[in-house]
């Protein structure tokens, strides 16, 4: 009998190009200990990282020859590895080493590195502890998630209906190799024609974005979620509570924030490593304050891109 072809849903035209660019060209990758061409580097069919998503990983940026929040990164790698109780080969001090050695022979002034720590080979069965040896790589690349209009214009978003993945079921401080819960969103997101969805907690309260943390602004005030909705401590999202505000005289409150005040919001923006400082002009097609990127919003992000032209911190 012939197979009855599924039928193919019609993808909604979209208006904002929808291909972020990793440049995988040959780069040289550190994995467990050597340097070999981005084509050779390979890990095992067996690795529990492919077979269960079971590892964890973080992204960081390089500005202007500087790896913003470097120690940052690997101290919350070397967290999330904790909280899976994996056993990464190398100390803290070690990782930030190779971590620079790989982006010095890279020669990467201005790019993107993965860290990845996965629970390395084992049986086909769940048992991590029949995985003797993590593996460990790092990739040193360029990356741009967002055309630059985007930057200027605004994104359009959605919000997603699958909620997050509640923080009794899986701690979201756990930066794993299981983004399945995201990715179902971000799917979400493409089949509606934009690049990021909203995720909600099961609560209903505001939680983040697939890849980013989320803020708005109202009446001059600045406010994001708390980790306790269900989300990642972000480090791009820390940056701007504790340095970029502050340094323009704005203070910001972690509080429930609900749906309803999203969409009444003067502005809103996310933060991430990938996506950086990004205003929000449409929300689920509905137009968030003057459908723009906002004024608050702008002057955030020209801190940002000014504290990391020129110093970007490593700590
Ligand atoms: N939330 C999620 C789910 C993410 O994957 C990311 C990207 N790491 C963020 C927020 C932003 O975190 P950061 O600023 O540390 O990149």
């Amino acid at each position: 009998m012939p197979l009855k072809l599924l039928a193919v849903p019609t993808v909604k035209l979209c208006q904002q190009p929808l291909r972020g660019c990793y440049n995988t060209s040959m780069s040289k990758i550190w994995i467990d200990g050597k340097f070999v061409d981005s084509s050779k580097a390979k890990v095992s069919v067996f690795d529990h990282g492919l077979l269960y998503g079971d590892g964890c990983f973080e992204g960081i940026r390089i500005y202007n020859g500087r790896i913003l929040k470097l120690r940052s990164h690997i101290v919350r790698m070397f967290e999330s590895a904790a909280a899976i109780r994996l056993q990464p080969g190398h100390s803290i001090d070690e990782m930030e080493e190779i971590v620079r050695e790989t982006v010095a022979l890279n020669e990467q002034k201005d790019g993107y590195i993965r860290l990845v720590f996965t629970r390395g080979k084992g049986t086909l069965g769940l048992n991590p502890f029949l995985c003797p040896t993590a593996t460990c790589f790092v990739i040193v690349e360029s990356i741009k998630l967002y055309p630059d209009e985007m930057y200027e214009d605004g994104m359009s978003i959605i919000v997603a209906k699958r909620p997050r993945v509640p923080k009794e079921c899986l701690d979201p401080q756990v930066k794993s190799l299981n983004y399945l819960n995201n990715i179902l969103a971000k799917i979400e997101a493409i089949d509606a024609g934009v690049l990021e969805a909203l995720m909600l907690n099961l609560d209903g309260e505001v939680a983040e974005c697939t890849g980013d943390n989320i803020f708005i602004i109202k009446d001059g005030t600045i406010s994001t979620p708390p980790t306790s909705a269900g989300i990642l401590h972000g480090i791009t999202r820390r940056l701007v509570i504790e340095d970029i505000a502050p340094e323009l005289g704005y203070t910001i409150q972690e509080r429930s924030i609900s749906l309803e005040e999203v969409f009444d919001s003067d502005e809103v923006f996310l933060t991430g490593t990938a996506a950086e400082v990004i205003g929000v002009s449409h929300i689920d097609e509905k137009v968030i304050g003057c459908g723009k990127v906002g004024a608050i919003t702008h002057a955030l992000e020209d801190q940002f891109r000014k504290m990391v032209a020129e110093n970007a911190p490593e700590d």
